[in-house]
């Protein structure tokens, strides 16, 4: 497989503080010899972790983008022991277009994995991520949230990692999953999740997780655009990522475990556990029209309970479509525009736990 074709701006390998670029050779009508620019910033001080957190893998889910250009920012080589590596938007044109997906080929960066160094710039720039920037950490968080076209329960997660026992072994495996948990609870979301992906083939968690790194995403809110309290999330998580990594220094760590220890002693802010076990926690849509959720995000639900109704635009008078819940939980991803096509997520509902600990099931 040939090199990647994406050069840096800056020395991953030296202490300090450094931002810049990666850069992706491009030939467009407006650009003849021109270069895809994605921001990336590494603030390094001698022995420790590697730490590397990205945002923006789709370009309209801006907490995490918002979370890490601000800590991109603040943190200073005198925070750190070892390295972070931030980048803010993975699929920079997407994010600078607003859009999920790259407007130079359409590709889904997340949907682009482990990405090839002759394909189009997203398999290229997901190439980039899987042979050069993921080898060299050992910690890895991605923010994503719900976008323009959902809007999510906020929540940091981890995965099962059952599918990787043949290639990575069993005791790795149970080792990577419970320390994934670990930095899922770490973070600090108000919920945390053992995720179940509708198909995990290309994504970057895959990409990652293959490489036997310790790997948290998150899905922090939605709907294009962010709040104040949902932001406070993500910024708060990210710290706690930092912590529990173990890359920040006595004096920067001992602010932040101590507004851990205050919200984990504080009852109401427990997180909620949440499992998705299999593919029918999501209700998609085989009706186009205008959708009327009929329950809150956070809100229990029960099997067999309305949970969304359907009504044919263009015409009065007609019954509206139900959509059912096929199992108790509480609600922790609707879609957030009004008009629906076939084949949307209209809702996601996962089940309430105990203990996500892969020996407490
Ligand atoms: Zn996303």
């Amino acid at each position: 497989m040939r090199e990647s074709p994406v050069s840096l701006t800056i020395d991953l390998n030296a202490d300090g503080l450094q931002h810049g670029f990666f850069k992706l050779p491009i030939s467009t009508d407006e650009s003849a010899w021109g270069a895809v620019m994605t921001p990336i910033s590494v603030i390094a001080n001698g022995e420790g972790p590697t730490v590397l957190l990205t945002g923006g893998n789709h370009g309209d889910e801006y907490e995490g983008i918002t979370a890490l250009y601000k800590l991109a920012a603040r943190l200073t080589p005198e925070d750190v022991q070892g390295r972070v590596i931030i980048v803010p938007t993975m699929n920079a044109l997407a994010a600078k277009a607003g859009r999920r997906c790259s407007p130079l080929d359409g590709g889904n960066l997340n949907r682009s994995f482990p990405g090839d160094p002759e394909g189009g710039p997203t398999e290229q720039i997901a190439d980039y991520f899987t042979r050069v920037l993921v080898p060299q950490c050992d910690y890895a968080l991605d923010l994503h949230s719900g976008g323009r076209t959902l809007d999510i329960l906020p929540f940091a997660a981890a995965h099962r990692l059952d599918y990787l026992e043949a290639s990575l072994g069993v005791e790795q495996c149970r080792h990577q999953e419970a320390e994934s948990l670990a930095g899922a609870l770490a973070f600090g979301a108000p919920s945390a999740m053992m995720m179940f992906e509708l198909d995990t083939e290309a994504l970057y968690d895959t990409a990652v997780e293959r490489q036997g790194k310790v790997f948290v995403t998150t899905e922090l809110g939605g709907g294009g655009s962010t709040t104040p309290e949902r932001q406070a999330i993500a910024d708060r998580g990210v710290d706690n990522f930092l912590a529990f990594s173990g890359v920040l220094r006595e004096r920067s760590r001992a602010d932040l475990e101590g507004d851990v220890e205050r919200r984990h002693a504080d009852q109401t802010t427990r997180p909620l556990l949440i499992d998705m076990p299999d593919a029918s926690c999501y209700v998609q849509s085989e009706h186009e029209g205008l959708l009327e959720l009929c329950v809150a995000l956070g809100e229990q639900v029960s099997a067999g309970q309305c949970v969304a109704r359907v009504y044919p635009l263009g015409r009065a008078g007609q019954p509206a479509v139900e959509y059912r819940a096929e199992r108790d939980g509480v609600l922790v991803a609707r879609r957030f525009p009004a008009q629906v096509s076939l084949g949307d997520t209209l809702a996601v509902i996962a089940e309430v736990v105990d203990d996500l600990a892969r020996d407490a099931s």
